[in-house]
């Protein structure tokens, strides 16, 4: 390998390890996004829970309000039945009593019902109260991961961000050019080595790409400290001198 060769080698190197930290933080990054996400439906669920309990409450209450009333009314009716002084007004009155005290019954089954349904509802929301803790938690726990990465990272990062600086500085500006360019496109990924396809005929090809590689370029690469580049996915090609 010639010597520009050499130096874009040294540069790809440090490269890639850039590209491998900035993944391993976007993974982390986007883990706790995805989980940020799923904290707001938590309590999107949980709000809605609760919303939905007061509503049974309120008509919990009015029930009860409505019951008091008819319960009163009962007796009213009762203290009434006791001074009606004709047994047609007394079979009247009895009428309206019996009538008044199945509807309160009737209204009971419906208020023990409710009660029944505030219980589940209360649960419900408790259930929910704690899978929102259980989300908070796990994010709390992600943020902690990626502050911890990006905390570790940040040296080791800064060396490299340095010392791609100097490799880069050792090119000439054209083929630092071709090397931002290709790093771009491959994630770091800018040499492709050029394999023999046939162990004793003169056939290549890029081990980037898996294309076949004229034999005139492969024989330039074996003879001149040249930089070319496959005519399929542009990456910057070398071989191994057997
Ligand atoms: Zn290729």
């Amino acid at each position: 390998m010639g010597a520009k060769l050499e130096a874009l080698r040294v540069l790809q190197d440090i490269e890639l390890q850039i590209v491998d930290i900035r993944r391993q933080l976007a993974a982390k990054q986007n883990g706790a996004k995805r989980q940020a996400v799923r904290l707001k439906e938590a309590e999107e669920a949980l709000a809605t829970a609760r919303e939905d309990l007061k509503h049974t409450q309120v008509e919990l209450d009015a029930l009860d309000v409505e019951i008091k009333g008819r319960t009163a009314h009962v007796s009213r009716l009762r203290d009434h039945l006791n001074s009606v002084k004709t047994n047609k007004e007394y079979a009247a009155v009895l009428s309206q009593l019996n009538n008044e005290k199945a509807d309160a019954t009737r209204l009971e089954t419906r208020l023990f019902q409710l009660y029944e349904t505030v219980e589940a509802k209360k649960k419900a929301v408790a259930e929910q109260q704690a899978a929102v803790e259980a989300e908070a938690a796990r994010l709390q726990s992600l943020r902690g991961q990626l502050d911890q990465a990006q905390n570790s990272f940040k040296q080791r990062m800064e060396l490299l961000e340095r010392q791609r600086a100097e490799a880069a500085a050792k090119l000439p500006p054209k083929e630092r050019e071709l090397f931002e360019r290709v790093s771009e496109r491959y994630d770091g990924e800018v040499l492709a080595r050029v394999v023999r396809t046939h162990p004793r005929r003169d056939e290549f090809m890029c081990d980037g790409c898996n294309v076949a590689l004229a034999v005139e370029r492969a024989n330039a690469l074996l003879s001149r400290d040249d930089i070319i580049t496959c005519d399929n996915c542009g990456r910057v090609l070398y071989i191994e001198r057997s």
